[in-house]
């Protein structure tokens, strides 16, 4: 077997200016730096992160042109001159966190993803949607070759996410923890991640479809519609045994609202975990119920490079199975109209090859 054959150019999903559809077309396959490798993306999952790049809709800008995506899982085919711990032919996934400066005093401590140079996949440097993309060597996932590459896809972020966001939770095993957004992608696989760590999980979304799917498949035993119920806090401390609420809710959600009703209905001495990053939105909670029920509210960014390790190897032991649909990479604009309208159970993933 010969070195992968590069080709000088390839297909990807391009975002020309901020707020309009990405358009599919060809560009120049970049070559990896000194610490780099250089991954031929077989599956990119599709993030919400991806959409509010191309509305445009955080206060940090992205770069221009922009390739988007950072879940995606493929084969190396190049390294740079300082990597030796990577070969070529291994399986590596591509992760919001594309690299990091390893020398600050977050990097230091395994805080990574708050390092001030951190480089975002999709975002400051070109992500997934193209058929090769670089990334720092020391940051990429490293792949398992018995894990299939579309299935895995999802983990890179939203996986790798929630379950960061249940660790810091602080929920113990027979606890319960109320999942919002649970019908979307970070939401259902909180829900799987949630019960291989014997955690009881509450889905909040809206739906029959997403019902069915959190409450059958995903293995919630209650769902709350959050656009049906006329008191959702009274509803979701009701779906606790002693009708104290969840020892923990984890906000994957897209709109601010359930931001401002967690810290209401979260059982005491509970945790409030804010995960979600709806455009504009402002916590909000009242100061006299959070002080006498010694409530803790915080925010949980990604993970580092041990939680993504161990968030993957959960997912090669085979527990962890959440639904995704897989669509040619030449989709995306469809994937993202479906997404703005909540229209999304689960996760889609596409394929670079179409
Ligand atoms: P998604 O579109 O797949 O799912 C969002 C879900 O929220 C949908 O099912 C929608 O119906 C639901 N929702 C909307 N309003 C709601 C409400 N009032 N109550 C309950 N549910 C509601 O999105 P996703 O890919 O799962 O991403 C979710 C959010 O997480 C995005 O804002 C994304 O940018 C963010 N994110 C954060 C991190 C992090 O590290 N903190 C990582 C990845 C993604
Ligand atoms: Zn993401």
């Amino acid at each position: 077997m010969g070195a992968p054959q590069i080709p000088k150019r390839q297909m990807a999903m391009v975002v020309e200016k901020t707020g309009q559809p990405v358009v599919f077309k060809e560009i120049d396959v970049q070559e990896p730096g000194p610490d780099e490798v250089l991954i031929n993306i077989k599956y990119s999952g599709v993030c919400h992160t991806d959409l509010h790049a191309v509305n445009g809709d955080w206060p940090l800008d992205t770069k221009l042109p922009l390739v988007g995506g950072h879940e995606g899982a493929g084969v190396v085919v190049a390294r740079g001159s300082n990597v030796t711990d990577v070969e070529i032919g291994d399986h590596a996934g591509v992760k919001w966190i594309n690299g990091t400066c390893l020398a600050c005093d977050f990097c230091q401590q395994s805080d990574e993803p708050l390092c001030s140079k951190a480089l975002l996949s999709g975002y400051t440097v070109d992500g997934t949607f193209q058929q090769y993309c670089i990334a720092k060597a020391a940051h990429i996932a490293r792949l398992h070759k018995d894990i299939a590459l579309d299935a895995v896809a999802p983990v890179l972020c939203a996986g790798i996410t929630v379950y960061k966001a249940l660790k810091e939770s602080g929920a113990r095993p027979g606890q319960t923890v109320a999942i919002v957004g649970a019908g979307g992608g970070l939401g259902s696989l909180a829900q799987q991640y949630a019960k291989a760590m014997g955690l009881r999980t509450i889905a909040i979304d809206t739906g029959d479809d997403k019902k069915k799917m959190c409450t059958e498949q995903l293995g919630s035993y209650a769902f709350i519609d959050f656009a049906k119920s006329q008191n959702l806090v009274k509803d979701v401390q009701a779906a606790t045994e002693d009708g104290l609420g969840p020892h923990a809710v984890v906000l994957v959600a897209v709109n601010e609202k359930p931001f401002q009703q967690a810290a209401e209905y979260v059982r005491p001495r509970g945790t409030v975990v804010c995960v979600g990053l709806p455009a504009g939105a402002y916590l909000r909670a009242p100061v006299f119920e959070t002080v006498i029920k010694m409530v803790t509210i915080k925010g949980s960014y990604v993970g580092n490079r041990k939680d993504s390790a161990e968030a993957l190897e959960f997912f090669r032991r085979g527990v962890i199975k959440a639904p995704f649909q897989v669509v040619g990479l030449s989709e995306l604009q469809m994937i993202y109209d479906k997404m703005q309208q909540g229209a999304i159970a689960g996760r889609y993933v596409v394929d670079t090859s179409k």
